[in-house]
Formats: structure tokens, sequence, C-alpha cells
């Protein structure tokens, strides 16, 4: 199987190509070139297969010769080691929660999947360290930090803007050493991510081998696959799997994009509902049929504050760009702010169940979803609620209790380098060239 590029201006390539590269040099996004539907018989008797068969199954075709069957299912094995648990919340409702994993996010088990496939690659090759260049504006570096820790043949280098991401989120960064390196910009998310791109121009920089972690990258986004097998499996064992409906909290669409694709490889799921904050570019597209991304505005659900959600392409690639087919199976809706709240205060007070507010967002998306009754509803809950202690806490008037993990990581010491602009990247990078 070969990944195309969606502007269709780059040659195909293989599985390593498509990882290494990230982005195509025509800058568009990869894509597997062709989709085969797992039969049958995989549905039928998914309740008896394990997590790593499941994986195996649902992430061959698109790993193809790449990595040998034994090593990924090694890697896959690897990558799944923490629970995801479905949570019953009220009749045929549940959370599925996807904030076990090491840094409490659930773009770890994305994070955890690139790097063990990269960690393969370089043990095949022996050639010279690769860096993984990343920016951050919160979550994605603590994942992609620990995710990638003690990889051999990968150093890690993160940008984050100073000041502007949470102490657990500035912690999860700063906080591992080895082969990580924080590096504390002065200024916004988006002053880190140009230094980032400008650093993957840099004819000066070559023999560094840069990297990118980004959430575009196929073996960050293909892997959340996983997730909707592993919950189908799950509402299977509890005679409920008829009739599906998962909904999303979406920023860059890349686990909703994932869960469709699993729907494309057979998986039974009836509607699809992608919820957003008030960056409401798809919800609008869905009315509309206009995509016309606006400014981004700041949310409390800050992980989904995105206004042009790079993976919609791969949405749209699959339901041939035609609209119409897509709203058979997608819905789209946006929620405010005291929207938001008050269904952190409505799950708590019906349910006792705490959720943070991307998950609330989730749950609100299947509120609104007008379908036919009788269906199993699924919400994602990507964040443990203790990364949003502040507002948790003080909507719901409640004291968060603050898991041992994160306790141990608030007593560390932070380790940074502090830069002002693109020139101590580069020689930052540069003195780092040992590896
Ligand atoms: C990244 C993130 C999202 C959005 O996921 P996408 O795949 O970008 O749509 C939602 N919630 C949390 C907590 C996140 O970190």
């Amino acid at each position: 199987m070969k990944y195309i590029s969606l502007n269709d201006k780059a040659p195909k390539v293989g599985f390593r190509e498509a990882v290494f590269n990230g982005l195509a040099p025509d800058r568009g996004l990869y894509f597997p070139e062709t989709i085969m539907p797992l039969p049958n018989l995989f549905f039928e008797t998914i309740q008896d297969l394990t997590p790593e068969e499941i994986g195996y199954q649902a992430l061959k075709q698109f790993v193809g010769d790449a990595i040998p069957e034994m090593a990924l299912r090694e890697i896959i094995s690897d990558t799944l080691s923490f629970d995801f648990p479905l949570v019953a919340i009220e009749k045929r409702t549940y959370a599925l929660e996807l904030f076990h994993g090491p840094t409490l996010a659930f773009k770890d088990v994305g994070a955890r999947f690139m790097a063990r496939c990269l960690a393969y690659f370089n043990s095949k090759t022996k050639i010279s360290n690769s860096t993984v260049l990343v920016a951050t504006s919160g979550d994605t570096g603590g994942a992609v930090a620990n995710g990638f820790l003690d990889t051999p043949g990968i150093e890690v280098v993160i940008l984050y803007p100073s000041g502007k991401v949470s102490e657990i989120q500035e912690k999860q960064l700063t906080t591992l050493g080895k082969n990580t390196n924080a590096l504390e910009v002065k200024g916004d998310f988006d002053a880190c991510q140009e230094m980032v791109k400008k650093a993957f121009l840099d004819p000066g920089l070559a023999h560094r081998k840069l990297t990118s972690a980004n959430s575009i990258n196929v073996a960050r986004w293909l892997p959340q696959m996983l997730y909707f097998f592993l919950a189908y499996k799950n509402l299977k064992s509890k005679g409920e799997a008829s009739n599906v409906v998962f909904s999303i909290p979406c920023g860059n669409f890349g686990n909703c994009c994932a869960g469709m694709m699993a729907a494309q490889l057979g998986l039974p799921v009836s509607h699809f509902i992608a919820a957003t904050n008030s960056n409401d570019t798809v919800p609008r597209f869905t009315v509309s049929g206009k995509y016309e991304p606006g400014v981004t505005i700041p949310t409390i659900s800050n992980a989904m504050d995105v206004s042009n959600p790079s993976n919609f392409i791969r949405i749209l690639k699959l339901y041939e760009n035609k609209i119409q087919l897509l709203q058979q199976s997608f819905s789209s809706y946006s929620f405010s702010d005291t929207e938001t709240l008050q269904a952190m205060q409505e799950l708590y007070k019906k349910s006792g169940y705490i959720a943070d507010p991307h998950g609330a967002i989730g749950y609100l998306g299947l509120k609104k979803y007008n379908g036919d009754n009788d269906y199993t509803g699924v919400f994602l809950e990507t964040a443990h609620p203790i990364k949003f202690k502040e507002t948790v806490e003080a909507i719901l008037s409640e004291k968060l209790e603050v898991p041992a993990q994160i306790q141990e990581l608030l007593d560390k010491k932070k380790q940074s380098h502090t830069i002002a602009g693109y020139e101590d990247l580069k020689s930052f990078l540069l003195g780092n060239s040992n590896g």
C-alpha cells in the first residue's frame, strides 16, 4: 500500500517515507492510495480478540512491508499498554476515556506508536540519528516527549510559549531530561510554529535529519482508529453494539477522521458527530457547503482552538469530496463555553461524572444529535479533568484529587532553555548535534 499526497503533485511513498516526511513535498497530506475493508468474520469475533490482535489486523495494510509482523505486533502491544475504559453515564450512553496514558492525554497513543515506528526504522539503518522537532501549545509536547523518551537514535526538541501553558503541561515537557529538550520561547504558539517551519527549510540544518511529530503524520493519525475498534469490542461484550453513534470533541479533526477510517474498514458505526467549541468552521461548512476558516477564538477547551483543521480534507477525501454522502454519516455542532460549563454541571449532578471541558463538548454533541432514538451513544473523553483543574473545580465547587503521577511531576524541577528567536534555535540544534 502506498500513500498519495492530497495535493496530487508528489510521488507516492511507502509508510516509512510518509512517516519521515510528515507532509508530502508538495505540502499535501498523505492519504492511503487504497483502503481494504476487513473481513466480516473479524467483526463477528472481535470480542474474543486481544487489543494487540485488533490493532495488528487494523493497521497492517497501512504499514505494509515497512515493518515485519512480529515487530509491528510488538509496537502495537507496547503502544496500547494502558486502559481505554467505557464508563456508563446514562442508559445507553458511555464516556470512552482516552486519558489513562502516561501524560493523561489522548495524544499518547499516536505519539507512542510513532516513536516506536521511528525507533524500529532507525535500528535498521544505522545511519546518523534524527531529531524530532515539535512546537506545542500544551498537550502535544508532553505526549511527544514522553512517547519518545529513551527512544534510541532520537533526540527530541520541543518549543513551547513561555507562560502560556499550564503548570502541569510545563512540568510534563521540562522534567523528563535524557533525550528530551524543552525550549521556552518568549512569544506565542504561532511564533514557536514559525521557527519550527523555518528550521525544516534551513539547508544549514539538513544534516540534523529533522522530523516532525505533529498530528498530520500518518503514524500519529492512524493508530487512533484503535480507540473505535476497542470501544466497539467493549460494547459488543455488553450486548450494546447495535446502532453505535460516536461523538468526538474535535480540534484538528485527526481523531474523528481516524474513527471514520475505522468505519471504512467495516467497523459498524451508525453516525459520527464532530463536536467543536466556538471554532466552528466545520459545523458551518456542513450547513452552508462553504469552508471558511475564521480567526481562532480562545476557549476553555483550548486543545480544540483550531479554526482551520488540517485533517478535515482527509475526511472529505474519505467521502469522495461529496458533501451529501458525508452528511449521511456525519454531523457537526458547535458549543459555547457557557454551554460547556453547563454540561459539566449537568453530568456531575445527574450522574456523578466529572468531565473535563473537552469531554463535555463530546457529551453535548451526543445530546444534540437527533437520530433515531434507539442507539448507543459514546462520547470521547480526551483529557483527564485534573489537567483543567481550575475550570473543573470552579464549576463543580469540588476539590479534585491530584493523581499520584501528577503530584510526583509537580515536585520535579523544571529544566528548559530560553530562546529569543530563530538564531538561538539554530545554534541549539547545531550545538546539540553530537548525538
Ligand atoms: C488534541 C486534542 C483534541 C482534539 O483532537 P483532534 O484530533 O485534533 O481533533 C481534543 N481534546 C484534547 C484534550 C486534545 O488534546
